[in-house]
């Protein structure tokens, strides 16, 4: 589904991703963890197609289509999902019409009818049920005053509305407490399935208690330098990252 190959980004004109290699098939769950800096929101950022974070070599399929030559709508038109560590505020435009629009657009790819109103009111009703967000919400301007938790639940509510191939969350334990924690966990471990893959990126260990995934990656110095199974996360938090750098090294 997702195929990096020496992937090579510039941030402003600092190279911040220094040949990063990753595979992702359908139906599994990847998380990256590494030290602060090395890369990891960079990456997110670069698959997203965001302004100023510019690929210089590599490449990126998604699908089987070149990712790096598609702009940012077209990407998440493609199925693409990428949740932020800090997701935009939009005022003035209600949550209800910001996800009717990437509903409706999504659709219009897939060569569907944009949704009826009233049906994508109870789905989006049956959503907020879902992550435990009150309904009042949908009025709300997008990420107006939300807190830490509700942003998340937000983005995985966009999420579960717009049923992507490929989801990939930045920091999605950080702001949220316990209960907020296991409602999003929850949430990730239902959109799980056969025909999409999930790419976590994460700080701690403890969201991977929650969520299992498949494949562990440590970023560091742009690059992925070490992967395992969900046990490389264990060994993570009871050594840190030191080690690793030695072994590669
Ligand atoms: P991580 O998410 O792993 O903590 P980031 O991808 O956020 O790391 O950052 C990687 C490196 O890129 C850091 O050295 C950071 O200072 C730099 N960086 C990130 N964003 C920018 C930016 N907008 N301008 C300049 N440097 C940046
Ligand atoms: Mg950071
Ligand atoms: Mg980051």
């Amino acid at each position: 589904m997702l195929s990096i190959k020496d992937l090579r980004a510039n941030v402003g004109d600092k190279e911040i991703l220094k040949g990063l290699s990753l595979e992702v098939k359908a139906g599994e769950v990847h998380a990256i963890m590494g030290p602060n800096g090395s890369g990891k929101s960079t990456l997110g950022h670069v698959l997203a197609g965001r302004e100023n974070y510019e690929a210089t070599a590599g490449s990126v399929d998604f699908d089987g289509k070149n990712l790096l030559d598609m702009d940012i709508e077209e990407r998440s038109r493609e199925g693409l999902f990428l949740a932020f560590q800090y997701p935009v505020e939009i005022p003035g435009v209600s949550n209800m019409e910001f996800l009717k629009t990437a509903v409706d657009a999504v659709r219009e790819h897939r060569g569907m009818e944009p949704i009826d109103s009233v049906q994508f009111m109870k789905l989006a009703r049956e959503k907020c049920k879902a992550v435990n967000l009150d309904d009042q919400f949908l009025k709300r301007g997008v990420n107006e005053g939300f807190s830490g938790g509700e942003k998340k639940r937000n983005e995985l509510m966009q999420m579960m509305l717009l049923e992507p191939k490929l989801c990939i969350m930045d920091e999605t334990d950080s702001g949220l407490d316990i209960d907020a924690l296991q409602v999003v966990a929850e949430g990730v471990n239902a959109m799980r399935s056969e025909d999409r893959a999930i790419v976590l990126v994460t700080h701690y260990q403890r969201l991977l208690d929650y969520i299992k995934p498949d494949f562990v990656h440590v970023l560091s110095g742009g690059k992925i330098i070490k992967s395992g199974d969900r046990s490389l996360a264990l060994e993570l938090e009871e050594k840190g990252y030191g080690w690793i750098t030695k072994e590669v090294a």
